[in-house]
């Protein structure tokens, strides 16, 4: 299979496309076709471990990578050592026609530990594939987990260097801590003065750069990206989505092709971008819901066709759904288009000129009929893992009770009770303090600090700390770097840290 920009007439293969993580003309990579996936696949997939699972699945997209190299990758990627989960990717049960598919038991307690503990290793063989022998230098932009996920994905991997731009005072504490106390001999941190939009429109302008490039040519090294942009990072989140369908074929709660939905919440698209593809390649998802936060820009664009940057950015409690300009979305323009890769262009060069673009009636009703998508404000998302809590025992973080909230909705709204998996994607104890405010009320918590939030959360839900949230009590902080928000003080950044 080959791999088109989603701007323009580039083809290239799937190790090229992971490698480069952007095409040349600024364009996405997208799969030159979705493979199928039969009722004879699934019913393997039933009895497979999940890397069996991912390896079945890679090896769809992944065509000039052997099947030895695809599964050592995933036998790496989703060892015991590394999740704490022996399903990797859980389905728990939250009431009759309602799941949570839990992504969150990685090292870095999010669901980018899915893809990013496997992109590693596909980038290596694709450097190799390629007889590239330069550095590759990943520079991330995150808006909280990416960052992290992507620091532990590279750290001390050979022949890789990876640089994370964080906003300053858009992260969490303990999304911070787990960042700046990184270790690793190739590692970089950097503060940026700014928000999300304006770490990931730098990094990307420094993609498109010539001068920085030969900046970096000149130090021996090429650059790549980490972040969803990357096909790399989508297509093992479309693993998931499949074997959460095979986890529910297996204990009996759905019959083989029976219709789930799946919500999701959603900042930068691409979540819920790998469950559009698993459903193009016939996985039974009757919807997918696009769950937002007080970011609600998708919101809007579901419900009017029009995208617009016209708005208020919100800081709100699900800081890694703080986006307003959500990169992947362009791939499924290029589907809605009828992958007219001009039209894609012309639309993202409205949004640049002019901050909008519409896609006229007709697309919109197509994109209707796979998406619903609404949004959850902050004081309703704490009152939902309340609710949640009290009603199931279960604790949800803020970004999945987004998802949890907007489908409540959903269903009182429509009366459609179709099965449906909530995507969880981060572990509570990520974001203690708003879950522990939640829980014990605004007051109850207001003087405390994460690390004794999270020893709340551990006594009302009977379960331990997660040993990576301990860790950070005692590690020291090792980056501490801040740089500007333009584009210019963030590449002299890069290039002072690597030098
Ligand atoms: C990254 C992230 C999201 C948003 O995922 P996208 O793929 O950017 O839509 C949601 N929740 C958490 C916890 C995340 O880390």
């Amino acid at each position: 299979m080959s791999y088109f920009s989603s701007r323009g007439r580039t083809c290239v293969s799937a190790s090229q496309a992971i490698l480069s993580g952007l095409a040349p003309d600024g364009g996405l990579f997208v799969p030159s076709y979705y493979p199928s996936l039969t009722q004879a696949d699934m019913e393997q997939l039933v009895d497979m471990t999940y890397p069996e699972r991912a390896a079945k699945i890679l090896s769809m997209y992944l065509e000039d990578y052997t099947p030895d190299e695809i599964r050592e990758s995933v036998r790496a990627a989703y060892s015991q050592e590394r999740f704490d989960d022996p399903a990797v990717a859980p389905v728990h049960n939250l009431d009759g026609c309602t799941c949570v598919l839990e992504l969150f038991h990685g090292p870095t307690l999010a669901f980018k530990d899915m893809a990013l503990q496997l992109l590693p290793h596909l980038m290596r063989q694709a450097a190799r594939k390629a007889g590239e022998e330069r550095e590759i230098c990943i520079l991330v932009a995150t808006s909280g987990d990416t960052g992290k996920a992507a620091l532990e994905g590279f750290r001390d991997v050979e022949g890789t260097s990876c640089v994370v731009f964080y906003p300053r005072d858009g992260v969490s504490d303990i999304q911070r801590l787990q960042m700046v106390t990184t270790g690793g001999r190739n590692t970089h941190v950097l503060a940026v003065e700014g928000n999300f939009d304006d770490c990931q429109r730098g990094v990307k302008e420094l993609f498109e750069s010539e001068s920085f490039a030969t900046a970096m040519a000149e130090r021996g090294k090429i650059l790549s990206s980490a972040n969803s942009i990357n096909f790399g990072r989508l297509v093992p989140q479309i693993v998931y989505y499949i074997s959460a369908y095979a986890d529910l074929l297996a204990r009996g709660s759905i019959r083989m092709g029976q219709d789930v939905q799946f919500v999701v919440p959603t900042g930068n698209f691409g979540n819920i971008l790998a469950g559009y593809y698993a459903r193009c390649m016939g996985l039974p998802i009757r919807r997918l819901i696009c769950a937002s936060n007080r970011n609600d820009v998708l919101t809007d664009f579901f419900n009017t066709g029009i995208y617009s940057l016209r708005r208020m950015f919100h800081r709100t409690i699900s800081p890694s759904m703080d986006i307003l300009v959500s990169s992947n979305l362009e791939r499924l323009l290029y589907e809605s288009a009828d992958r007219d890769g001009e039209l894609v262009s012309t639309w993202m060069r409205q949004l640049r000129e002019c901050g909008s673009y519409g896609v006229g009636d007709q697309r919109m009703e197509w994109m209707r009929g796979v998406f619903y998508a609404d949004y959850a404000d902050d004081p309703d998302t704490l009152q939902e893992i309340r609710d949640v809590f009290v009603q199931d025992h279960y604790l949800m973080d803020p970004h999945t009770a987004v998802a949890s909230r907007v489908l409540r909705n959903y269903r009182r709204r429509t009366g459609d009770e179709t099965l449906c998996v909530i995507v969880s994607t981060a572990s509570p104890f990520k974001f203690a303090q708003s879950v522990a405010a939640a829980i014990q009320g605004e007051a109850a918590v207001r003087n405390l600090d994460a690390f004794a939030c999270s020893d709340i959360l551990s006594s009302v839900s009977e379960r331990p700390v997660p040993a990576q949230v301990q860790a950070l009590r005692t590690l020291p902080v090792v980056h501490q770097d801040v740089c500007g928000a333009c584009t210019e003080d963030m590449a002299q950044s890069v290039l002072h840290v690597l030098k």
